[in-house]
């Protein structure tokens, strides 16, 4: 068993970034990223302090809002479209999830496609289902991709299992590896909480991707010898030996399940560093797709 480091690969990830951001600077264009944060969840604060963070070490421009709770869904739709029509921010991603009364969707849709860099926007939805290179691809299954290929798995031909069918992770990452071409070519089957005899389909999987926020729901039983495993959960669970009192999670029982597996990412250190460096390249193809860089 081996393990994927998705520190490293993320780092990687980040100086190709950081390249490609000396390059546009070469040129007199510095690419701009806005973050919106409506409310003061803990993880999402953390989250959004985080991508500040990176935009800025890795010489981008970084505008950060950070909103209080009671925000109106009209106030937010117009900071949207005050960063849609501002020429120095080319991606724009609203921190999920937005108060209750907030109506996220709308929200979405007021984002300008061009500067999606979640790729939560209908327009990029689209652009994914019909393999068009163009559209902007949710940064955590382009990070799950990019820690299979950099670790030589090709998925093509491969059976795929993804465990999990949300918008935000396993949908897209069934397409995105569906897709034709470098990357994807493999054969996806999606299960979820409905799908029945459920360890019986996910031992069928060459790569089993977890993405349910279930801890460690993912059992020896449910993966076959020699797999590949991608765990993108992230979970609190309580852990008083911990000063925090609690300890992150995936979605893989990882003492059980790694021992049977040829590949497997630990959690934290696996996908979670991945989706920040996604979230930076895609801002960085805005840019370029933007300005024509
Ligand atoms: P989500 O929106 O809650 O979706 C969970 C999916 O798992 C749903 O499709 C659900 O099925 C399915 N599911 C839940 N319980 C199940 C069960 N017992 N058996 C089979 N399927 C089950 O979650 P998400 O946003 O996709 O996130 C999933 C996990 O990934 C979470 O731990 C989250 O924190 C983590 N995450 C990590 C990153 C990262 O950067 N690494 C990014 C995003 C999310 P139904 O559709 O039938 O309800």
């Amino acid at each position: 068993m081996q393990l994927i480091d998705g520190k490293q690969i993320a780092h990687d990830v980040h100086t190709e970034t950081r390249a490609a951001v000396e390059a546009l600077k070469a040129r007199g264009i510095t690419p701009g990223l806005a973050v919106v944060l409506v409310g003061a969840d803990p993880a999402s604060r953390a989250y959004v302090r985080s991508k500040d963070k990176m935009s800025k070490e890795l010489g981008l421009h970084s505008v950060k809002h950070e909103l209080p709770a009671e925000t109106t869904q009209e106030a937010l739709i117009a900071l949207v479209k005050q960063l849609n029509a501002d020429p120095a921010v080319h991606g724009i991603l609203v921190q999920s999830p937005p108060p209750p009364h907030i109506d996220e969707a709308a929200v979405i849709q007021t984002i300008d496609p061009r500067k999606d860099v979640d790729g939560f926007h209908p327009l990029n939805v689209a652009k994914l289902a019909l393999d068009d290179p163009t559209g902007f691809v949710p940064c955590t299954p382009l990070g799950c991709q990019r820690l299979l290929l950099a670790s030589g798995i090709d998925p093509a031909g491969k059976h795929v299992v993804v465990l999990g069918r949300s918008m935000i992770v396993g949908k897209p990452l069934a397409l995105l590896l569906m897709a034709k071409g470098k990357g994807g070519d493999a054969t996806v089957t999606v299960v979820h909480s409905r799908s029945k005899n459920l360890p019986e389909l996910t031992r069928q999987a060459d790569i089993l991707i977890a993405a349910i926020g279930r801890p460690g729901f993912v059992k020896a039983e449910h993966v076959r010898e020699g797999a590949v495993v991608i765990d993108v959960g992230i979970n609190r669970v309580e852990d008083p030996s911990k000063e925090k009192g609690y300890s992150i999670v995936g979605d893989v029982a990882f003492d059980e399940v790694a021992p049977k597996c040829s590949l497997i990412t630990p959690v934290p250190g696996g996908v979670g560093p991945m989706t920040i460096a996604m979230l930076m390249a895609n801002t960085v193809k805005a840019c370029q797709q933007i300005t024509g860089a």
